[in-house]
């Protein structure tokens, strides 16, 4: 019973990212059962997933191809690792395909288990590329307050989650972090394109003030999630390339949420005109049917650490995991053969900007943004001046509180209440979200009221 799973729950289970005083106290919703864009609680309530579990179910929960692929690979080889020259078919086979659906100049990849692991891996393989050129001193990996690119003490520390730096004597030395380009925050009164243009510059101050000579990379989401979906301004991303560009700096975008289709784009660096030296995946590589990530790596890079490096010394026991790569293989294709990308890019996509649109009417609502299914709206107390509540209310907690009671996943980050639906969602099924979520402002303005 759903008091037994409760129970069991919360003395034996250390949750992620979960205040456990709270989960004592509450309980944990327990989800027994998913299709499509819906998910069943143990209570037998169906639930719209609006954040597609993680950001990462991109073909929705139930699909066949996925399923197969893995019980095929795990009857076949369950197991074999890619260490010391040797690999597997699904491994070859899926760093193929990643080549070919990636930008041109990513001709390889270092598998990893996650996308935490993937960034760890970029830590490790720009200082090893500067130290093969001779430049061992270029160390520092400059990175954005408030992005999230994972839990290791790397991934932690590339991350700009003060509530994460405090937990862990974070950042480990030579990671450095600028301002984010949230008009918002630092924009309000100029131009969106303007904003861009000086949330860029802060980028080349970061440099000259490390010394360039020091500067190994730049890493950034292409559009931060975890931080809030915080959508540059156009202008942004050009720029940062050319000051990457200025001084020699790799560039490093991290794809985990935004690659495989989310911005309407494979990548969310050719939605905003960049071109990473690397790129970090995981999520949507397999749609999170099972734990997959890595590093696609740039011809600029690859060809030193081929020709120059020797051996790269790093690696995950399950790079290349046969079962994972198999899924991956399977949930690429079936993006391809459902046109996915297209779908986001030319019809749900605008599709939930015109929503989205509307929504900004709502008194609650201060700004409501979308990048092909990623989307944020912003809970004010005034919406003409932007106003903020009192973070005492914790307005987006209790926005989250009606989702959950109305049946719609939906993620509150401060006062930015966010979504990330699977790419299968149709037009029929955004109306229903979108009513969903109309629902649950209408309540929480009614509870700001009181
Ligand atoms: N990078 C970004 C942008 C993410 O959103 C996440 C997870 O949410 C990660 C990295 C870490 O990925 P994982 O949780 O698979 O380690």
């Amino acid at each position: 019973t759903t008091r037994e799973w409760q129970a069991a729950d919360s003395a034996h289970f250390l949750h992620p990212f979960t205040d456990y005083q709270s989960l004592a106290r509450k309980g944990s919703r327990v989800i027994t059962r998913a299709d499509n864009i819906y998910l069943w609680d143990s209570e037998g309530h169906k639930i719209l997933d609006a954040m597609s579990g993680l950001w990462c179910v991109n073909v929705g929960y139930g699909q066949r191809a996925l399923i197969d692929a893995a019980t095929q690979q795990l009857a076949e080889l369950p197991f074999y690792n890619s260490f010391f020259q040797t690999t597997t078919p699904p491994a070859v086979a899926l760093a193929e395909l990643l080549a070919e659906v990636t930008p041109p100049q990513f001709s390889h990849v270092f598998f990893a288990g996650s996308g935490s692991e993937g960034n760890d891996t970029v830590v490790r393989m720009v200082r090893r590329y500067w130290q093969v050129l001779g430049q061992p001193e270029r160390q520092v990996i400059i990175s954005r307050h408030n992005a999230y690119h994972g839990s290791t003490m790397a991934g932690a520390s590339l991350g700009g989650m003060a509530a994460m730096h405090e937990q862990g004597g974070l950042p480990i030395p030579n990671i450095t972090h600028i301002d984010q380009p949230y008009w918002v925050q630092h924009g309000q009164g100029m131009s969106r394109d303007d904003f861009g243009r000086l949330a860029a510059s802060w980028l080349e101050r970061k440099i000259l003030e490390v010394g360039p000579e020091k500067v190994a990379a730049f890493i950034g989401e292409p559009v931060q999630g975890a931080g809030g979906v915080i959508i540059p301004p156009e202008t942004y991303w050009p720029e940062i390339q050319k000051i990457c560009d200025r001084y020699g700096i790799l560039l490093v975008s991290d794809e985990v949420i935004c690659g495989f289709g989310r911005t309407g784009h494979w990548f969310g660096c050719e939605r905003f005109g960049f071109r990473p030296d690397l790129m970090t995946f995981a999520k949507g590589v397999t749609s999170g049917y099972i734990p997959l990530g890595g590093v696609m790596v740039g011809d600029r890079v690859a060809r030193v650490l081929i020709e120059q490096g020797g051996e790269f010394e790093h690696g995950y026991t399950y790079s290349g995991h046969p079962v994972a790569c198999a899924v991956a293989l399977a949930n690429i294709r079936l993006i391809q053969q459902l046109k996915l990308v297209e779908h986001v890019h030319d019809d749900v996509g605008p599709y939930l900007a015109q929503a989205f649109a509307q929504l900004a009417e709502h008194p609650l609502v201060g700004t409501a943004e979308t990048c092909g299914l990623m989307g944020a709206l912003l809970l004010v107390k005034d919406q003409a001046k932007l106003t903020p509540f009192d973070p005492a209310v914790g307005i987006g907690m209790v926005c989250r509180g009606h989702c959950f009671a109305n049946g719609l996943i939906m993620r509150a980050v401060g006062d930015r209440m966010i979504i990330a639906p699977p790419l299968v969602i149709t037009r029929a099924q955004v109306d229903e979200m979108v009513a969903l979520i109309r629902r649950c402002l209408d309540l929480t303005l009614a509870d700001a009221q009181r």
